[in-house]
Formats: C-alpha cells, structure tokens, sequence
C-alpha cells in the first residue's frame, strides 16, 4: 500500500499535523481532508517518491504490458527483440 504524506494547510495544527504526518492508505481510498486527530484541515503532499518517476524508462514488464515491442540493435540492421510480441529477430539483410 502507498504511504502518502500529509500537512495541516490552515494556522490551527497539532502536534500531530504541524509536522508532515504519514499515512498508508489504499489507492481507492479518498485523500484525508481532515486531520485524524484535532479534524483541522490538511492537504496531501504531491510529490510522491515513485520508482516510475526516478526512471523515465519503462520497464521492460511495462512495455508488454501497455503493448509494445521492443528491439535492441545487435549489429547493422539486425536487431533482437527484448520485449513483447513478434520474431526473436528481425534483420533487414537480404536473404542469401
Ligand atoms: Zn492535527
């Protein structure tokens, strides 16, 4: 489950919100609007630290799963394929 962080945004905090609180929370559940302990309000923090984010690349998993194929080139128009459907190699050689 994700841990998200949040902050009281009014001036009336307590101890608990003042400071940025954590808390693990499904991603169907709704975002707290509310401190859990004095019920002021408090927002959650956007940035969340995510691997997807650190890493601008998708994963290889990912790229089948959204569906695309990829190739790596092994030498002059010849390429292997690393993920997802088609031929293990495609090569834009002539047949002998
Ligand atoms: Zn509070």
């Amino acid at each position: 489950m994700p841990i998200y962080e949040y902050h009281a945004t009014g001036k009336k905090s307590c101890e608990h919100c003042a400071e940025t609180f954590e808390i693990m929370q499904k991603l169907s559940d709704k975002s707290l609007k509310s401190c859990p302990v004095c019920h002021h309000p408090v927002s959650r923090k956007v940035s969340l630290p995510s691997p997807s984010n650190s890493n601008p690349t998708l994963q290889q998993g990912e790229l089948e799963k959204h569906g695309f194929t990829q190739f790596k080139k092994v030498e002059k128009g010849v390429y292997e394929k690393t993920a997802g459907k088609g031929p293990r190699y495609i090569s834009d050689k002539e047949d002998p």
